[in-house]
C-alpha cells in the first residue's frame, strides 16, 4: 500500500476513488519514464544556453527606469533564442499575457493591406478580438488587416487544397496553433507543424509563419521553431514560465519579427533598448530552468486524467494513450454539473485558496460563461493546477498544470471524489477492471 494511504483518506478521498485512482497509476509507470526522458533532454538544452550566453549573477538583479543596458534581460533573450534555435528573441514582463504576445506579434508584422490566414481552423477564444472576427476596438481588422481562416478537416487534418486556394498575393502572414485550446480537436504535433509550414512554404516562401506555442513548450525535444516557423509566442505564466514568472510573455523567431515587435511594443526608435526588467529576472531565469521538469509534472498529471476517464467511459482528448504535445486535458462531461464538478474538485486541491468554490461568470474576452478553478501562487497562472470550462455545449473542462506531480495526482483524485459525491460518477468502481 502506498505510504500517503491515510493522507489521502484524511483529505477526503475515499478508499474506493483511492484504490481506482492507484491502480490507474501502476498502469503508467512506463509512459512517465518516457516523458521523464524527455524532460531530461530538454533540462541539459536549458543549461547548456545559460552557460553559452555566461548567465551570471549580475543577471538576476533589475533594472528600473528606462532599462537602458539591461544585462539580466539581454541575456535571458540570448538564452531563449538559442533554447529555440532563432535569431532573436523578446521576453518581456511588460508582456502582459499570451494574448498580448500573439497580438504583438500579429500588430507589429502586419501592415494595413495585408491579410492574416489561419489554416487550422478557428484560434483561440480571446484572438477572435484581436483579429476582429468578432467586433472589437482596436482590432486588426480596424486597421483594414483582413484575415481568412481553412478549417482542419473532420478528421483533424489540414485541408492542404483550400489552404492553398485561400494563400494569395496579400497573404503576409499565417499563424497556427498548436495546442487545441478551447476544442476538441487534436494538438498539432511539432512535426504535423512542420509539414504544414513546409507546405506552405513552397507556395509562397517570404509569408510569415507564426506559431501559437501556447501550453506547447517542452512537451516535445523539438520545437516550432526547429521546423521552420518564423516566429513562435508563447505566455510565460504557462510553461516556459516554469510557475515562477509573475507575469509576461515571449516572442522567438527571425531578427525582423523579433525587430518590428519591440518597436511595436515599446516604440519605433527604441525597440529592444528599453524596458526595465524591475525585480522579475531571478523568477524568469529559475522558472525558465525549471519550466522542461515542470511541464513533464504537469503532462503526467494530464495523462493520469486521460487515463482515469477514460476507463470511466467519457471522451477524453488526447485519449489515454496517444503522444502529446500540450499539456491541456480535455474531458466531455456532456453537462454543466460535470464541467463544475470538476472544477471544483480540482480547486479543493488548491494550495492557496483551497477553501473558495469557484462559480461560472462572463469573464472578459469569452462568448460564454466560463468557470475556472485557480488556486495558484501566481494568479490566473495555468501551468499551476488548474482548469476551466466555458458552460457551453459539448460540456467539456480542459484541465492543466501542475508543478509537482504530486499535486496533479491530488487533484485528479478529489476531482472523481468531487463527481461521485455530485452524483455524476457511481461511487462503485467494481465493474471497471484496471
Ligand atoms: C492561454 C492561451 C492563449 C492566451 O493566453 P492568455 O495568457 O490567457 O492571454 C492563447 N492561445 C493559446 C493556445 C492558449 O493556450
Amino acid at each position: 500500500m502506498n505510504l500517503s494511504h491515510n493522507m489521502y483518506l484524511n483529505a477526503g478521498i475515499s478508499p474506493s476513488v483511492y484504490e481506482f485512482c492507484e491502480n490507474i497509476w501502476n498502469s503508467l509507470k512506463d509512459r512517465f519514464d518516457k516523458i521523464d526522458e524527455i524532460s531530461e533532454y530538454n533540462q541539459l538544452k536549458v543549461i547548456s544556453a545559460m552557460q553559452k550566453n555566461k548567465v551570471s549573477e549580475a543577471c538576476l538583479l533589475g533594472t528600473t527606469g528606462y532599462g537602458y543596458n539591461d544585462l539580466g534581460r539581454e541575456t535571458l533573450e540570448a538564452v531563449y533564442a538559442d533554447v529555440f534555435h532563432t535569431e532573436d528573441a523578446l521576453v518581456r514582463p511588460q508582456i502582459t499575457c499570451g494574448t498580448h504576445a500573439l497580438a504583438l506579434a500579429l500588430m507589429s508584422n502586419l501592415r494595413p493591406g495585408d491579410e492574416l490566414l489561419s489554416p487550422v481552423g478557428k484560434p483561440y477564444d480571446t484572438l477572435e478580438e484581436v483579429i476582429g472576427i468578432r467586433e472589437s476596438k482596436g482590432s486588426l481588422k480596424e486597421y483594414g488587416i483582413s484575415y481568412k481562416q481553412v478549417d482542419l478537416l473532420p478528421d483533424g487534418s489540414f485541408d492542404f487544397d483550400k489552404i492553398k486556394a485561400a494563400i494569395h498575393s496579400k497573404t503576409k502572414m499565417i499563424t497556427i496553433q498548436r495546442s487545441k485550446g478551447y476544442q476538441t480537436r487534436p494538438t498539432l504535433s511539432v512535426s504535423r507543424i512542420g509539414e504544414l509550414i513546409s507546405f506552405i512554404k513552397k507556395i509562397k516562401p517570404d509569408v510569415i509563419c507564426m506559431v501559437d506555442n501556447c501550453y506547447g513548450e517542452f512537451t516535445e525535444t523539438i520545437e516550432p521553431s526547429d521546423v521552420g516557423a518564423d516566429l513562435i509566442v508563447g505566455s510565460l505564466i504557462k510553461n516556459p514560465g516554469g510557475g515562477l514568472a509573475p507575469i509576461g510573455g515571449y516572442l522567438a523567431g527571425k531578427r525582423e519579427c523579433i525587430e518590428n515587435a519591440a518597436y511595436r511594443l515599446t516604440s519605433p526608435g527604441l525597440g529592444k533598448e528599453v524596458g526595465a526588467s524591475l525585480q522579475v529576472m531571478n523568477s524568469f531565469y529559475q522558472g525558465f530552468f525549471l519550466a522542461p521538469s515542470v511541464t513533464a509534472n504537469a503532462l503526467k498529471s494530464a495523462i493520469f486524467a486521460a487515463n482515469i476517464y477514460e476507463r470511466l467511459g467519457f471522451e477524453v482528448v488526447p485519449n489515454a494513450t496517444e503522444s502529446r504535445h500540450d499539456i491541456i486535458q480535455a474531458v466531455t462531461f456532456g453537462s454543466p454539473e460535470g464541467v463544475v464538478a470538476f472544477c471544483q474538485g480540482i480547486q479543493q486541491a488548491a494550495a492557496v485558496d483551497g477553501h473558495v468554490t469557484p462559480e461560472p461568470w462572463d469573464m472578459p474576452g469569452y462568448d460564454s460563461p466560463v468557470i475556472m478553478a485557480a488556486g495558484a501562487f501566481v494568479s490566473g497562472s495555468s501551468i499551476e493546477l488548474s482548469a476551466d470550462g466555458p458552460i457551453k455545449p459539448p460540456y467539456a473542462v480542459y484541465f492543466q498544470g501542475g508543478l509537482t506531480w504530486q499535486h496533479g495526482k491530488f487533484g485528479i483524485m478529489k476531482t472523481l471524489q468531487r463527481l461521485t459525491e455530485n452524483g455524476i460518477i457511481s461511487a462503485n468502481f467494481d465493474r471497471i477492471t484496471v
